[in-house]
């Protein structure tokens, strides 16, 4: 690998993008990838030439690239996505539409899945083996499916048998921000994957066939959903997955109905009841709506709570003159914003950072893989083996199938 010699400008960006205190939330707008210091820093392999091309010269290259492709390429593009990327997606969603586009696709020999590590993992297990899936920045992981640990979670199902027997009627279900290999994990043991659109589906599956549900990585997305369904927080108990038997007692495990995995989003869990709070005292009519990966006590707040479809879809379809404080990633309520002028939608938090993982995808990025694929030269592809396949599809399909 190549390393880049950074220069008083870059030192100045990743000074700012470090700072806790504030977020360049008002600098998000295209700008060649060396500006993003911070970022160029995790893939450094991309020729040193992407990195100073302007949007302009990016967006003719791209078109170019796309071209020559024609239908052997689809690009997905998660919501998360900031606008000069969103901008060249085929198709856009959450993870589940995303993974139903995935499986759905015919004749394709690429899919270029702007989003994270773990749902580009997901497009190549859902599509025929022969369609080659690319992330074009490789570092685009995400820091709450960092927290799921594969061995913790062997550890943690061996340490639940150990103390509830073999008969324990532990289903495990992760969420689709995982590893493969933990998906493959739950398909392999009886589990599923889910989405926060269909948690609570999930949830029925799991209780139709078990005792207890082992829910990971999102202990918000597990506590949100078990409330919805009518658990009392007592019955859902935080695994901590630092210490033996993840500082549950014996006691607490059996009485347990959800063992919740000690694990967050970091964008999602910075919104707050009093963010909710000042938002009503300055707009009266306001109204809430927030993503189930927000903690319990703020989406108890809120007047809706759902995933980016949902959000998506309610404020759409609100009438004209309404107000939406929404409590999700700023990029997504950006796009609202602009593509509802008749309302007032804001971000709850003022100086709410956009999903540092998702940003690392920047045009330069897109622009590099395209030309690559172009030119029949594959980068940055994303293979899962076929065991871990196997079984991952299996969790897949059981959610699907919901
Ligand atoms: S918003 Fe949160 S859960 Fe989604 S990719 Fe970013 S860190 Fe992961």
């Amino acid at each position: 690998m190549t390393t880049v010699a950074r220069s008083r400008i870059e030192d100045e960006q990743i000074a700012l993008y470090s700072d806790p205190d504030t977020c360049p939330t008002d600098a998000l707008k295209p700008a060649p990838l060396e500006e993003e210091a911070a970022f160029v820093a995790w893939q450094q392999d991309i020729p040193r030439g992407y990195l100073r091309l302007l949007p302009e010269e990016l967006d003719r290259r791209i078109g170019i690239a796309r071209a020559k492709l024609g239908e052997r390429l689809t690009i997905l593009g998660h919501h998360y996505q900031r606008d000069e990327v969103i901008q060249y997606a085929d198709y856009t969603g959450d993870s589940f539409k995303l993974a139903r586009h995935a499986a759905d696709q015919k004749g394709i020999e690429y899919v270029v899945f702007c989003g994270v590590h773990f749902m580009a993992e997901s497009a190549d297990i859902l599509t025929p083996e022969d369609v080659r899936v690319v992330l074009p920045n490789m570092a685009a992981g995400c820091s709450m499916a960092d927290m799921a640990a594969p061995d913790d979670v062997y550890e943690a199902w061996d340490s639940l048998h150990e103390v509830l027997g073999d008969d324990s009627g532990v289903i495990p279900i992760t969420y689709m921000n995982s590893a493969a290999s933990l998906k493959a994990f739950v398909g392999e043991h009886g589990g599923l994957v889910c989405t926060s659109s269909n948690a609570d589906k999930a949830y029925e599956w799991a209780f139709a066939r078990g005792k207890k549900i082992l829910f990971f990585p999102d202990q918000h997305l597990g506590r949100n959903t078990g409330w919805d369904m009518g658990i009392p927080l007592d019955r859902m108990v935080l695994w901590n997955w630092r210490v033996p038997n993840g500082g549950l007692t014996a006691e607490q495990l059996e009485r347990a109905q959800v063992i919740l995995w000690q694990g967050h989003c970091s964008t999602h869990q910075r919104f707050t009841v009093d963010q909710i709070e000042k938002a009503r005292r300055e707009y009266p009519d306001v109204q809430v709506i927030v993503h189930p990966e927000c903690r319990w006590e703020t989406v108890q707040a809120a007047d809706f709570n759902g995933s980016t479809e949902k959000i998506l879809k309610t404020i759409n379809a609100a009438p004209a003159g309404s107000t939406w404080a929404v409590g999700t990633e700023i990029n997504l309520v950006n796009r609202i914003a602009q593509e509802n002028p008749d309302k007032k939608v804001f971000c709850l938090d003022p100086v709410v950072c956009p999903c540092s993982t998702m940003y690392r995808i920047h045009p330069a990025y897109v622009c590099w893989v395209l030309e690559g694929l172009a030119e029949g030269h594959v980068v940055n592809e994303i293979r899962v083996d076929a065991e871990t396949r196997k079984w991952a599809l299996v969790a897949l399909e059981r959610m699907l199938n919901l």
